[in-house]
């Protein structure tokens, strides 16, 4: 629940079972003062789909202040919402009132809250696998929304009115698409149909919160699912900007499993737009409209590079073959194109196999003090008599410092004597 009103703090130390201990500690104590408490939320379906979970929600019939008496130095991180963050050792846990939600304002907060019990606090939260509590004394799961059947059953289930709880909460539409990708399960019908009916809605939730779940949803294994699910939902067109479009992601489905963020937006971006051919225009929409930050977009236009260059492989001298496979971001490039081409992938790889017993990417024989120790001057020529040099090495036509040596000099007097004409 701790997303209501921030990002979930980043516990130091994530061992599940000290995570659980700490839990547990705070738990005792509100329970040992006389409170209902349990743990809640993503905590108990993590654990029951046998996931270790290192974050921990606690909800109790604790007030803000009756927390803040048990644990003086809890620190408010909304008190008006009931939400308290309480440190134990090296973890935090967001310890939270039972409440119910009232009015939405800007369909993602609630104008106020009333302290209310379990049950109510469970309808107040989205999907009936989130709306968990545990009692870990116990060892019972206390279930007032069908949770652990659909758990079971792997649904995806709005609480309640699925029309009203996601015109309530935008961002929910975007966390079903998440937990049905990542945990492979799927979304109840009325629930889908009323994320397409709200999708267009999306809109109105900030960049960075939208932004934040694409890279959580992309850098999963399972990023191909919520892609495909993105695009059937039309969550795409408010997410990118774009119009909808349904043609299937076929490379971000086939990427490797570890692939990272600027990786599957270059394989979704060539998915949905390379039959149009600008896909670097694209990349620069999808920096803004996805607030991409520097190094994301710079590894995004690299790879979209690549791959156009990958394209002309057959084309490309030896140096230029040596140039592109030694890229940063090639292994991304090769990813792609393995997804999309898997007999061109066996044969570049086989390629660059071959390539790489004369050195990819071999330390240069010369360098800038070289050219000039040999009396070249030093203007913007050394870098163009460098990147030559470097080449005739790629290509196996030099070998040694003094035919290096020797090259520079030749290039360096065309140069020269070219300017001077
Ligand atoms: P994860 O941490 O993997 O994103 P989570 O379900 O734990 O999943 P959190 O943001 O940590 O997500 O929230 C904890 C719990 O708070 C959720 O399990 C859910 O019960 C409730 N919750 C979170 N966000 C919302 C929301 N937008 N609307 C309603 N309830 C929410
Ligand atoms: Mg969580």
């Amino acid at each position: 629940m701790g997303t209501l009103l921030r990002e979930k703090q980043v516990v130091t130390s994530t061992c599940p079972i000290e995570a659980r201990k700490g839990a547990l500690e705070v738990l005792t104590m509100l329970r040992d003062a006389g409170y209902e408490t349990y743990f809640a939320g993503g905590c108990v379906r993590d654990r029951l789909l046998s996931a270790a979970p290192t974050e921990y929600d606690i909800a109790t019939a604790a007030k803000p202040e009756e927390i803040r008496n048990i644990f003086p130095n809890a620190k408010s991180v909304g008190e008006a919402f009931g939400v308290m963050l309480v440190r134990n050792n090296e973890f935090m846990y967001d310890v939270a009132t039972f409440r119910s939600d009232g009015e939405y304002k800007d369909h993602r907060h609630p104008t106020n809250v009333t302290f209310t019990d379990a049950k109510h606090d469970a309808q107040r939260r989205d999907f009936t696998i989130n709306g968990l509590f545990e009692d870990p004394v116990e060892e019972d799961i206390i279930d007032f929304v069908g949770g652990k059947d659909d758990l079971h059953a792997r649904i995806i289930r709005a609480i309640g009115d699925p029309h009203q709880r996601l015109a309530d909460d935008h961002l929910r539409m975007l966390r079903a698409v998440r937990f049905a990708a990542n945990f492979s399960f799927s979304i109840e019908t009325e629930t889908a149909d009323a994320i397409r009916e709200h999708a267009s809605q999306l809109s109105g939730i900030s960049k960075e919160r939208i932004g934040g779940e694409l890279r959580r949803m992309l850098t999963h294994q399972n990023r191909g699912v919520a892609v495909w699910e993105l695009q059937y939902l039309g969550l795409d067109v408010p997410i990118l900007g774009e119009q909808s479009i349904l043609t299937a992601p076929t490379r971000v489905g086939r990427l490797p499993a570890s692939s990272d963020f600027p990786t599957a937006l270059a394989a979704w971006i060539i998915d949905r737009h390379s039959s149009e051919g600008d896909v670097q225009t694209i990349a620069n929409l999808w920096r803004t409209q996805l607030l991409l930050s520097n190094h994301e977009f710079s590894a995004l236009q690299e790879i979209l590079t690549l791959h156009t260059a990958l394209a002309t492989w057959e084309t490309l001298g030896v140096a230029k073959k040596k140039r592109l496979a030694s890229a940063p971001r090639f292994p991304s490039t090769l990813a792609i194109l393995q997804a999309e081409d898997r007999p061109m992938f066996v044969f570049v790889k086989q390629a660059i196999a071959k390539l790489f017993k004369t050195g990819l990417a071999p330390d240069p024989l010369l360098n800038g003090d070289d050219l000039i120790a040999i009396g070249v001057p030093p203007t913007s020529a050394l870098g163009t008599i460098l990147d030559a040099v470097y080449d005739a090495q790629l290509e196996g036509g030099i070998c040694s410092k003094e035919d290096a040596i020797s090259l520079a000099k030749v290039i360096a007097d065309d140069i020269l004597s070219d300017n001077d004409r």
